[in-house]
């Protein structure tokens, strides 16, 4: 399958290609993207480059497609995920994987999956994690907005000092803590 896609190759460089994808495998789903919401999170990565730690350090030999806020229609399905998923329906995904510890994620890592393309490879950690979610909203833009979305209610579960696992706030005066003030 043709795609045309922007690619990221290091910081400061982005190229908008078109290129043949791999025939997908048993675990894989090709599917076809309608809306990517664009994300301050690839400028970062876009300034960063290989500095960025989702990053690839053989991004100039092996582009990434950015883009992770995206939705779209299924195109095929790889033979292992045949009962659960169908040619032709609509997608909402997560995009933040964290397979086995790995920090890859779309948008980021990948040479076939991100979201500012026409066609893109799912591949199969996505679909192992979970992270392929069935969607039957009437418009693809509010199931790209989910990512943004859950990022902004997590940032009112952070403004306060908490921990990362569960968001709980501790009250009160920490032990040997001290208040400054920068002016
Ligand atoms: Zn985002």
């Amino acid at each position: 399958m043709l795609t045309r896609a922007v690619r990221l190759y290091g910081a400061d460089d982005l190229k908008l290609e078109q290129f043949e994808l791999p025939e997908i495998k048993d675990g894989e789903i090709l599917a076809k993207v309608v809306t990517d919401s664009i994300c301050m999170s690839t400028y970062k990565l876009l300034k960063q480059g290989k500095a960025h730690k989702r990053c690839p350090q053989d991004v100039d030999a092996n582009p990434v497609i950015i883009g992770h806020e995206f939705a779209g229609d299924i195109v095929k399905v790889g033979r292992d995920w045949q009962g659960e998923f169908k040619e032709g329906e609509k997608f909402a995904q997560q995009p933040a994987l964290n397979y086995k510890g790995s920090l890859a994620s779309p948008g980021y890592s990948y040479r076939f999956y991100g979201g500012d393309c026409t066609y893109c490879v799912i591949p199969h950690e996505v679909m192992e994690l979970g992270c392929l979610l069935h969607y039957g909203g009437e418009s693809y833009f509010q199931a790209s907005l989910g990512e943004p979305m859950s990022c902004i209610i997590g940032g009112y579960h952070a403004n306060y000092h908490t921990n990362k696992q569960d968001y709980r706030h501790d009250m009160g005066v920490k032990p040997g803590g001290s208040v400054g003030c920068s002016m």
